[in-house]
């Protein structure tokens, strides 16, 4: 099996540890790297740990081209071949006093101690060509079982950092394993400590878990962890939607959206306030659930409207109903027609554009995006009014109104 591992490491990452060793050295592949070349899968990085403190790794690495990413956290990137490899030394975290940071981190010589303070027993195995695998917590065994199962008293590494309890239900929807019995109470006991986590990084888990191929897997321990509340603040969950929400391509917003349908739109825009997502998250959450809640078109003129209005979220609003069910094959098709032989009028494709409704006419830049849609609901009802002369016209004619209004 070991020769196996060492078929799959490339040789720009041995090559690496072989100038550590050479150097009179250790270095070793860590972390989700080994882990999923274990699994069989393409890593999309590659972890490195050391014995050498980050400054002998800059003297050993002199001839290479190495950035020093984190050196205050003991990690230089070394570029090997082209592909950046980050060595990271040894580490021990100090004491972590606000459930996230450890308040300092020390450097030792000892792998045993760096892999005893990595979050899952998955995670924590080390490989060297020299040495083999080193797995001091039964890693293998757990993934060969599909279990996430915390590195030593589940309640203390949770209690040290609570950004675990979110990193197992992510890992969970990610890899497809079920979460160790002990782990699971261990994070469920020490739940509050979520409230301290920044939204920034809880909205960054949450993205993960909801795409990957498990995430039904992920929200029910997450349910089950009674961590909801965490995430989702007042949301009520379904669940009973969790095992469609893989039906819908990877996107973070299509999914939460699927979770969200029936909300009130203020409650959605709260929940993404409170996570801090972007505006274009938000908006485009909002927009796949207003489109998916309007009535289907049963027509091309139906067709061309419910495009135009939602452009972007139209297919997803689609997917949607399609995920709870609903036969939208007919109202796809109308809408695919409409979109492809360009009789929908799309916003980028209007005959003017803001900027022009600015120069030209005054139009005030808070009402651009209102006197653009309008333009747009004018030629959804006859594509051939989409031309600069008709629309600017129009719109001429819609301030034109306003103005009278106001002074009369
Ligand atoms: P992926 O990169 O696919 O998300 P990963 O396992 O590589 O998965 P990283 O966040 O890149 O995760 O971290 C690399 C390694 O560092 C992990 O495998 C784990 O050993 C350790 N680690 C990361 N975050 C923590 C944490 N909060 N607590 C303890 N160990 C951690
Ligand atoms: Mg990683």
């Amino acid at each position: 099996m070991e020769t196996d591992i060492a078929a799959r490491v490339p040789q720009f990452v041995k090559t690496v540890i072989d100038v550590l060793e050479r150097a009179g050295h250790r270095g070793y592949l860590v972390g989700g790297s080994l882990r999923d070349l274990l699994l069989g899968k393409a890593p999309h990085d590659f972890d490195l740990t050391t014995d050498a403190t980050p400054g002998e790794v800059l003297e050993i690495f002199r001839d290479f081209r190495v950035i020093p990413t984190g050196l205050r956290h003991g990690t230089v990137t070394v570029l090997s071949d082209g592909n950046p490899i980050e060595i990271t030394t040894h580490r021990v975290d100090g004491d972590y006093l606000d459930s996230r940071r450890p308040e300092s981190v020390s450097f030792t010589r000892r792998l045993s101690d760096d892999l005893s303070r990595r979050d899952f027993t998955v995670n924590a195995m080390a490989w060297s060509e020299s040495e083999g695998l080193i797995d001091l917590f039964s890693g293998r065994e757990d993934l060969k079982k599909g279990i996430i199962r915390a590195v030593g008293n589940p309640a203390a590494r949770f209690t040290e950092d609570a950004l675990r309890i979110l990193r197992a239900f992510r890992f969970s929807a990610q890899l497809d394993f079920a979460i160790e019995e002990k782990t699971l109470a261990g994070a469920k006991a020490t739940r509050e400590g979520l409230a301290r986590i920044s939204a920034e990084r809880v909205f960054a888990e949450l993205c993960r878990l909801l795409t990957a191929a498990a995430a039904q897997k992920g929200l029910n321990a997450l349910v089950a962890a009674d961590c909801v509340r965490y995430v989702f603040f007042d949301t009520v969950l379904r669940e009973n939607r969790f095992h469609t929400l893989t039906t819908l391509p990877a996107e973070p917003e299509l999914r939460l959206a699927l979770l969200l349908l029936g909300d009130e739109p203020s409650a959605v825009r709260q929940l993404c306030r409170r996570l801090k997502a972007s505006n274009a998250f938000t908006e485009k959450v909002c927009d796949l659930l207003l489109a998916a809640a309007e009535p289907l078109p049963t027509n091309l003129y139906e067709a061309r409207r419910h495009v135009c209005r939602y452009w972007q979220a139209f297919a997803g609003g689609m997917l949607l109903r399609q995920a709870l069910g609903e036969d939208v094959t007919k109202a796809a098709e109308l809408c695919q027609a409409v979109a492809k032989n360009g009789t929908a009028i799309e916003l980028r494709r209007l005959a003017v554009n803001g900027k022009e409704l600015q120069e030209r006419l005054g139009v005030l830049p808070v009402r651009t995006g209102e006197m653009l849609a309008r333009l747009q609901d004018f030629c959804w009802q006859d594509p051939a009014r989409n031309k600069k002369n008709k629309l600017i016209e129009l719109a001429t004619e819609i301030i034109g109104r306003e103005k009278d209004f106001i002074n009369g």
